[in-house]
């Protein structure tokens, strides 16, 4: 007989490990108000893949029902945990899928983007019996998705037949942060082409869009019925657009500290002993490494905020925790609360300050964050 106790699923305890990432949904509402208004009220896709970027698909999805149009996400999984999470808003699969996967896709009323000519025979065959809204992507100029103006010209005969289906079309810029908007507008222009290709084969699309949160920071988004934000709705931004706006960062990261020492001068702080004690200091340990998505170049790199004040961390970030250096005088205990990203975008280990110490953007942090931290949401 197998016991109880093997049965106990293995579930997180939200108070189990001293690190919690804090998510701020009120910001977020708030983020995607301002952005709708700052694109003239076109209808928001709100893009919540990879998590919602690290911040937990299901709670932005629901604390954004209502306030955008829909919900653009990568793959059949991410959609899936939306419906099974209850979210009955119309979802976007930015990535397309398998034409095998278009019953499913069916069943759970999802929008597909057409992402290449390659499996619109098979779509064809699909789609009478399992009803799927489309949306036909443009590449032009990203390289990646979408038919290649070229492409187009000799789809039209299937893509009439897709015709019924097909509500959008959309495109992706590549250089949307770019002061030179030289590509950019060579890409408008190869979309309002491409547009114009479909209505003279009688293809009629209502819905149209091919900005992400810089196009539309940066204004790009003339013509357009919707609009794509995903860093901008977690209040990040890589564009002083986005700053002018007064987006509000949404996720902080919290660690408690599990251990405090006081080590004399010339103590070595960690692995690789890069980090050696310039005078007697107190060392706090935090439960938080780069298995979490802290990275490991942040040693020696970056600070953390304690009570008002912010402290060094030193010597290498191993996998489940770091160090930090504190004066001696600077009263600590263990369960004291640090924070690693603040959420304020001035203070010095902001998201977007750590993602440039790193010559990174700050997607890759909060994507980075795993899903074993417990995740806390304030309303
Ligand atoms: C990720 C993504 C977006 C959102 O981009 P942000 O820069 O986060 O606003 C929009 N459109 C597509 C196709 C994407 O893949």
């Amino acid at each position: 007989m197998v016991s109880d106790q093997v049965l106990t699923p293995l579930v997180p305890q939200p108070e189990g490990r001293a690190l919690r990432a804090e998510v701020d949904l009120g910001r977020i509402q708030r983020n995607a108000d301002r952005l709708k208004r700052a694109s003239g009220g076109k209808g928001l896709w709100a893009v919540l893949k990879a998590n919602a970027y690290g911040h937990g698909s299901l709670p932005v999805a629901r604390a954004l029902t209502g306030l955008v149009h829909g919900f653009a996400i990568s793959s059949l999984e991410e959609a899936m945990e939306l419906r099974d999470g209850g979210i009955t808003a119309e979802i976007l699969v930015l990535g397309g899928l398998r034409a095998e996967a278009l019953p499913r896709a069916s069943v759970l009323g999802l929008t597909v983007a057409i992402v290449g000519p390659e499996s619109l025979d098979a779509y064809g065959r699909i789609l009478p019996d399992h009803p799927v809204k489309l949306q036909l992507k443009v590449d032009t100029g990203m390289g990646r998705f979408g038919l290649l103006p070229s492409e187009l010209s000799e789809c039209l005969p299937t893509l009439r037949r897709l015709a019924p289906w097909i509500g959008g079309a959309m495109a992706h810029f590549a250089t949307a942060d770019d002061p030179d908007r030289g590509f950019a507008d060579r890409q408008r222009a190869t979309f309002e082409g491409s547009l114009q290709v479909l209505t003279d084969a009688g293809i009629q699309v209502t819905e149209r869009h091919h900005g992400n949160s810089d196009a539309l920071l940066r204004g790009l988004l003339a013509g357009d019925t919707h609009v794509r934000p995903g860093l901008a709705l977690y209040g990040l931004t890589c564009v002083p657009e986005g700053r002018a706006l007064g987006l509000e960062p949404a996720l902080s990261l919290v660690a408690e500290v599990v251990r405090v020492k006081d080590v004399p001068a010339g103590t070595t702080v960690g692995y690789g002993r890069t980090f050696v004690a310039p005078h007697p200091l107190r060392i706090a340990t935090l439960a938080c490494g780069y298995a979490d998505g802290y990275r490991r170049d942040l040693g020696n790199r970056a600070v953390v905020g304690h009570r008002g004040r912010t402290f060094p961390v030193v010597g290498r970030v191993s996998m489940d925790y770091l160090t930090v250096a504190l004066p001696r005088e600077v009263e600590v205990d263990p369960g004291d609360p640090m924070v690693l990203f603040s959420p304020e975008a001035e203070a010095p280990h902001s998201i977007e300050r750590l993602a440039l110490a790193l010559g990174t953007i700050p997607y890759e942090l909060t994507c980075g964050l795993h899903r074993r931290i417990s995740r806390r949401y304030l309303s």
